[in-house]
């Protein structure tokens, strides 16, 4: 069998490449469907059905329809149906993760680890999914008592970006199913065959027809656009850009629908003179080149104590230069392509504004030619302030490197973004550790590591880069509503 028949096969065997709806596996109502594309390649991988409004808002009657059903559902069988989901995952991780390569480009052993990942978002929930619980208590006058109680929102919209294909959807997938909201998924037109590929599985552990209806689609805004204007909808959960984030919340606002937005982020990497150089080092490539850069939480500005800035440049760049590009489905591939000639586009502009006003280029600097949107893992040092690779979200395998003095101006210059994810800090001094990681305006810190994403971890932002947290004992909260009870005791 050649590598393509294999990659064929594992395509067919794992993904319906058409609508879940009701249960039922549907072409789109007006019969288009769009290709998916392998971006090391360019080639058409597979054919997949393009939801319309009426097909979106058929999602959302079969949603409804299965909301008080799904809600009664004993908790402890939505965790069932959840940990064998989590099961059937890993014992298809090899193939999973395939896919997901041949559609976002990352390399193997990447993707191997975002099925972990993802998958874990369900076990993890799993777990909540029996832990819902409320309150009994004393009115502090004495006079009655206090019930609390949980109730599932209800019906949900999901959006999903294409640059973690899985692990995007179980974060939000997972704790609705444990808390007992049905769901409408839209996944990233770019790679919606491993959000189609989890509808089979969980369809397999026997998740009840209507809870989970996934509708890829080219028209993302009127879909999305059918759905939110619909009564019966009772939230979204968005993670994807900050402008669409904008956007969306302004169409909730209709409708005054909860909303969970994980959006963009600008993670500054703190390096005090301090620090454990090589440590920092191995961090920085982590917190860079994990999915070749294209991730929310990856570091986009390297901030570095004058004293060390240098030698840290220079040490990163000998690792960023070693490292090899290929397709993901190489065994030697350390970075993949890019995700679009767009997204390439934009890095290489990124990259020339910042050398245009004297940044010098230490590692890679410029794009491959040939099939695929590659980019060099590339490192510029002495970034001037003013380049817009500093205040944008670069989304590539690029480490800018800027210096600072004090320690109060590295962190005034961590917290100088309209963005609040995540931010990076390498220091050995405890007490500095203390007061820096007080100072940051984020929803998370690296302290002296370069990966926060953790499923047992609130993950979530801050400022332009939203609000809502996913994962950890929180992310159940945000598909859960509270009914309060005042009973008289007749005291
Ligand atoms: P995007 O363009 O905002 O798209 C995200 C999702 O929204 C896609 O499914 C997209 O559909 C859909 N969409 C686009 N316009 C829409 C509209 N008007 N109404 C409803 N849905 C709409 O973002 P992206 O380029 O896919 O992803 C990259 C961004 O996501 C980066 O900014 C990154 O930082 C952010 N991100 C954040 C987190 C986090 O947890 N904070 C995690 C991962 C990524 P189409 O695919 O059809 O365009």
């Amino acid at each position: 069998m050649t590598t393509s028949d294999h990659e064929q096969r594992v395509i067919d065997e794992n993904v319906v490449p058409r609508l879940q709806i009701g249960g039922e596996w549907r072409d789109a109502s007006s019969g288009a469907s769009f290709g998916v594309e392998d971006p090391a390649t360019g080639r058409v991988l597979c054919r997949v059905s393009d939801a319309t409004e009426e097909d979106a808002l058929a999602a959302l009657d079969a949603a409804s329809r299965a909301q008080a059903a799904w809600a009664d559902h004993p908790p402890r069988e939505r965790g069932e149906i959840l940990r064998r989901a989590w099961q059937l995952l890993i014992e298809r991780r090899d193939d999973l993760a395939l896919l997901m390569t041949l559609e976002m480009g990352k390399p193997l052993a990447e993707s191997r680890t975002e099925i972990t990942y993802g998958a874990e978002f369900l076990r993890w929930f799993s777990e909540e999914a029996v832990r819902i619980d409320g309150r009994w208590s004393r009115e502090p006058g004495g006079s009655g008592r206090l019930l609390t109680m949980k109730h599932p929102v209800g019906p949900c919209l999901l959006i999903t970006p294409w640059n973690f294909p899985l692990a995007m959807g179980t974060r939000k997938i997972g704790p609705a199913i444990a808390a007992g909201c049905t769901m409408v998924l839209k996944p990233a037109q770019l790679t919606p065959l491993s959000m189609l590929a989890l509808a089979r599985v969980l369809e397999e552990v026997g998740l009840p027809a209507g809870v989970l209806n996934v509708i890829p689609s080219t028209s993302a805004s009127r879909t999305a656009g059918a759905v939110m204007a619909d009564p019966r909808l009772r939230k979204v959960s968005f993670t994807g850009s900050t402008p669409v984030g904008r956007t969306l919340m302004a169409q909730a606002s209709q409708n005054l629908l909860r909303m969970s937005m994980e959006l963009g982020g600008n993670a500054p990497f703190v390096v005090f003179e301090d620090a454990d150089l090589d440590r920092a080092i191995e961090g920085a490539v982590i917190a860079k080149m994990r999915n070749i850069g294209e991730s929310c939480v990856a570091a986009n500005r390297f901030l570095v104590a004058e004293a060390v800035a240098e030698e840290f440049a220079a040490g990163l760049a000998a690792k960023m230069g070693s490292l090899r590009m290929g397709r993901g489905t190489e065994p030697e591939a350390d970075v993949g392509p890019l995700i679009d000639e767009d997204q390439r586009s934009k890095v290489t502009e990124l990259v020339e504004d910042a050398v245009g006003r004297g940044g010098k280029v230490l590692a890679g600097g410029g794009r491959r030619e040939g099939a695929g949107y590659f980019f060099e893992p590339t490192v510029i040092g002495a970034v001037p302030d003013d380049s817009k690779i500093l205040s944008e979200e670069v989304f590539g395998p690029v480490a800018p490197v800027t210096a600072f003095g004090t320690e109060d101006e590295g962190v005034a210059r961590a917290n100088g973004t309209e963005y609040g994810l995540v931010a990076y800090v390498f220091t050995r001094d405890l007490e500095r550790a203390l007061r820096v990681v007080e100072g940051l305006e984020v929803g998370m810190i690296g302290l002296n590591r370069g990966l926060v994403s953790n499923p047992a971890a609130p993950f979530g932002g801050v400022k332009q880069s939203g609000f809502g947290r996913e994962g950890g004992r929180e992310g159940i909260e945000e598909y859960l509503s509270t009914k309060y009870v005042a009973v008289d005791t007749g005291e």
